[in-house]
């Protein structure tokens, strides 16, 4: 088998997302044409990949993650349960981790969603008082070991009981964005307009837990406010934003508008806050998304994520986009079509990343899959895959399966 990863210049007959049929032609890290389905000849063999029976897609990225958290369910082995079970277990055990243990479950989940097609990847990294700095060091670490196979983008979330001198370190340390969840301070706005404050200070972008549950404090308006006049080179998003789901329609429709006018990201996260939302509701449960077609009919950026994969705040996943997708299909009530765009070019777009996937001019963030079209592939998950990262396949996948047959009597 071939070592990865090996330049590709060519895409034979691949099946887009809208249906038509074509060949892609690379050059480098960029797609420099798109042409009719077999129209291209074959100059090598080596760099051509024929994708006759395969879609191709924009790479999927993951604009929500929690690198620093995933795969610790089985070391600690928390009870299900809410948001609240879960930081106190999250608390309990984090005093225990050191800069090597986080880098190899870090390490482990990126490579995971890198097989399954995701080639960029936002993680929050936790700044706590005691070890501000600690995670912080792990993730560059992560970040710069993949730096090649999978763009990773680290956001500093603050503690409500971190100072500034905290957060300072573990922004030196190299992390890129400033963040936290205001939802659980004492003060929500004046930790939001602390948190803006450190932003402003540094130049650097924002994405904010501004809330997690279905009737809790609301910050997302506050935050909307402070960033408003802030520059534009660099981008605010903000996560979960499961209360947008349980406002009157009144009060929901002024706050689209108050994240439409700060030309806020808003990222839902179908899994997690399915699994972490509801627990005290014993009948007609409530889903814990945000308002998905409000947010997108308002024309806001909306991206979707995983957040937890296999931790004490979600303890299943499987790190792939198609799941992602699927959820926003059956929870959230989108189209394929919109699903699949939450999980790949909009969740580029409010990671502040450049346009990608099979269009000419993009960059070649591509991902093919063994599919007929894009509802089969959100609906299947297809394990057969090829992925494309800055014009190089870093991952293939195959399935090897047999089934018996039945006999059947005439
Ligand atoms: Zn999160």
């Amino acid at each position: 088998m071939t070592s990865l990863p090996t330049s590709v210049t060519l895409l034979r007959h691949a099946t887009l997302a809208d249906g038509g049929r074509c060949d892609v032609v690379l050059n480098g890290p960029v797609i420099s044409s798109l042409a009719p389905a077999g129209s291209v000849p074959v100059t090598d063999p080596e760099e051509t990949i024929d994708l006759d029976g395969w879609l191709l897609l924009t790479a999927p990225a993951e604009p929500h993650a929690h690198l620093d958290k995933a795969l610790s369910f089985d070391l600690i082995d928390p009870p299900h349960g809410d948001l609240g079970s879960a930081i106190a277990s999250w608390t309990a055990y984090a005093g225990t981790m050191t800069v090597d243990s986080i880098v190899e479950r870090a390490r482990a989940q990126a490579l995971a969603m890198l097989a399954n097609g995701i080639t960029a990847i936002r993680t929050h990294v936790d700044v706590h008082p005691g070890a501000p700095t600690r995670g912080a060091e792990a993730l560059v670490r992560v970040r710069d070991e993949l730096a090649g196979l999978v763009d990773i983008e680290l956001v500093a979330l603050c503690s409500t009981f971190a100072g500034d001198a905290d957060i300072e370190a573990a922004l030196d340390a190299g992390l890129d964005l400033v963040g936290g969840a205001p939802h659980l301070a004492e003060d929500p706005a004046g930790e939001v307009r602390r948190l803006v404050a450190v932003a402003r200070r540094r130049g650097l972008g924002m994405d904010l837990h501004t809330d997690e549950s279905l009737d809790g404090p609301v910050t997302l308006d506050v935050y909307a406010r402070a960033v408003r006049d802030l520059p534009r080179d660099r981008q605010y998003s903000a996560g979960h934003c499961c209360r947008l789901g349980t406002m009157p329609p009144d009060q929901l429709a002024e706050m689209v508008e108050e994240v439409r006018l700060s030309d806020i990201g808003v990222i839902a996260n179908p899994i997690t806050n399915l699994y972490l939302q509801g627990w005290q509701h014993s009948v007609a449960k409530p889903r814990g998304l945000t308002a998905l077609r409000e947010l997108i009919d308002a024309g806001v950026r909306v991206a979707a994520g995983a957040d937890n994969v296999r931790d004490p705040f979600n303890p299943v996943g499987r790190s792939d986009a198609f799941e992602t997708a699927s959820l926003l299909v059956s929870a959230g009530h989108l189209s394929p079509a919109e699903a699949w765009h939450l999980v790949s070019d909009g969740a580029r777009s409010v990671m502040g990343l450049p346009l990608a996937g099979p269009r000419a001019g993009a960059r070649a963030e591509l991902l093919a899959v063994r599919a007929t079209n894009l509802l089969d592939a959100i609906a299947n998950a297809p394990a057969d895959r090829v992925v494309i990262h800055a014009g190089r396949v870093v991952a293939r996948s195959a399935l090897h399966r047999s089934v018996a047959v039945p006999v059947l009597s005439a």
